[in-house]
């Protein structure tokens, strides 16, 4: 044990999780200490389950006493590194995992309250069988926990239509690094009580204290789905087909993602059970998903007609509407396995960026002209949330180059990239977050009075610098 951590602390957390709360072994620990993208191979004193709001606040009481820091971590999909301590071995990693209580439904309110641990699979389940739907929804919603999820600001597929994580939210309650419980844990649409004091804890990555539980919204449950994939000629036909679905009905537009020819080329030859669901190969296409709560919502005629439309102006190719609920899983297999098929494709960049819808073309041309330029070969693999402006940026390393010789250019690839977003007025991380894998970039892009008041909030809410330290702020 770190001679900075008092030798009794162990013993103390112990007695206030008991046996199921504290986790010792370094077996049991190893696979919380490495995140999901296997960037980072932290140690930690221990691993902390505290299972209710007290637990965990005696935790905070503790190490804050004892001045130890402490990283949350929830489902360990982050994709910033942030969910994992450093590798001297004396921060104290905390799962929210035992705190995954999901609440009744409130109908009239349309509110459900869950703890942080509830896995987001869990929860939409929970709000189907009530008839309800919780629209959040991402790749790693199997493991995705709320805490992680609000931490994060999480985006994913239903953003366009339902807002992100934050947007879900209308209270919660947090768990300061001195062990205080905020309760604002409130069901309220209005309050203009003071300061939002939840939006400073909703994406900061676990940097100002730990979301214990969230009351959240759900929406009515959709009756009529249609999922559609068109092969399009160009990146600017996909802002075409966009603007006519939305011009058409754009509350029945629920998701609109873009995915590169050579992404879906990939995910097709290297994943089994994924294919090309159009005869036609193109070099861009788009899922496209139309979500009702009435049963006669005529989205099926809805998709044809812009289709019709389109095809016949040029702007798409082909298409294909799912014809079954099985047919729209499959396409959205396609979109959500595509990192996958990156990590199986061999070494690579992970760009999550964010420009105005109209600059999108521009981003994705430029991007990949400044990546070619440098790295001859390499394989541009964009896809993402086109309706939120929101493109993964990803590149794999030319076909048979290893690790070795391809990593050294990985930081070079990704200045690339961002210096196009930055003179297209973007984001280097649209949702997933700082970590500890973007904390330089952060103080560059956000130099100045932004960084200083985020550091001043830091040192208001957390002036030992006890909470998940070095990330985010560095
Ligand atoms: C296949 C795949 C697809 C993905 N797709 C998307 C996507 O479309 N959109 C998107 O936004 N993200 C996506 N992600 C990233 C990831 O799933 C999200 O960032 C998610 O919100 C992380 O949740 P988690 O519970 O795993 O959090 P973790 O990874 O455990 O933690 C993430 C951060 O939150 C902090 N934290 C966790 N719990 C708490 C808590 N209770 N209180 C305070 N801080 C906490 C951690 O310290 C860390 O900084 C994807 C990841 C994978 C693996």
């Amino acid at each position: 044990m770190p001679d900075t951590v008092p030798p009794d602390l162990l013993a103390r957390l112990g007695e206030a999780l008991g046996p199921a709360g504290l986790v010792t072994d370094p077996a049991l620990m190893a696979a919380a200490l490495t995140d999901w993208r296997g960037l980072y191979h932290g140690r930690a004193l221990a691993l902390a389950r505290p299972a209710d709001t007290d637990e965990l606040s005696a935790v905070a009481r503790a190490c804050h006493a004892a001045r130890v820091k402490m990283v949350p971590q929830g489902g360990n999909t982050g994709m910033s590194g942030g969910g994992v301590p450093r590798e001297a071995g004396d921060e104290l990693l905390v799962s929210l995992s035992r705190m995954r209580a999901i609440g009744a439904i409130d109908p009239d309110g349309m509110t459900v309250t869950v703890g942080a641990g509830a896995v987001l699979a869990e929860l939409q389940q929970a709000a189907a069988d009530a008839g309800f739907l919780f629209p959040l929804s991402l790749g790693s919603q199997g493991s995705a926990q709320i805490g992680g999820l609000l931490s994060t600001n999480a985006g994913g597929n239903h953003t366009l239509r339902y807002g992100n994580a934050r947007d879900l939210c209308l209270g919660i309650e947090v768990v300061l690094a001195d062990g205080t419980v905020l309760p604002m844990l409130r069901a309220l649409r209005k309050d203009n009580t003071g300061y939002a004091l939840r939006q400073i804890f909703i994406g900061a990555e676990g940097t100002l204290g730990f979301i214990s539980r969230a009351t959240l919204r759900v929406f009515p449950g959709l009756s009529s789905r249609t999922v559609l994939f068109a092969a399009l000629p160009s990146v600017e036909a996909a802002l075409a087909l966009l603007r006519r679905f939305r011009a058409e009905d754009e509350a029945a537009l629920q998701a609109f993602e873009y995915l590169a020819g050579s992404a879906v080329e990939m995910a097709c030859a290297l994943l089994d059970g994924v294919s090309l669901p159009l005869g036609t190969r193109a070099p861009h296409y788009c899922l496209v998903e139309l979500g009702s709560p009435r049963r006669d919502a005529g989205l099926v005629e809805l998709a044809e007609s812009v289709l019709a439309a389109a095809l016949e102006e040029g702007t798409v190719l082909d298409a294909t509407i799912a014809a079954s609920g099985s047919q729209a899983a499959q396409l959205w297999r396609l979109r959500e396995e595509i990192p996958e098929a990156q990590r199986r494709a061999g070494p690579g960049v992970k760009n999550d960026v964010a420009v105005p819808i109209p600059r999108i073309p521009a981003l994705l041309a430029r991007g990949i002209a400044a990546c070619q330029a440098l790295m001859p070969g390499v394989r541009a693999i964009p896809f993402g949330h086109l309706g939120d402006g929101n493109i993964h940026f990803n590149f794999v390393a030319p076909e048979g180059m290893d690790a070795a010789l391809f990593e050294p250019h990985a930081e070079a690839l990704m200045h690339a990239v961002n210096d196009v977003v930055r003179e297209l007025g973007g984001s280097f991380s649209a949702e997933h977050g700082i970590g500890r894998l973007k904390t330089a970039m952060l103080a560059e892009w956000r130099a100045g009075p932004e960084l200083d008041t985020m550091r001043r909030i830091k040192a208001a809410l957390d002036p030992h610098g006890l909470m998940n330290p070095g990330k985010v702020l560095g």
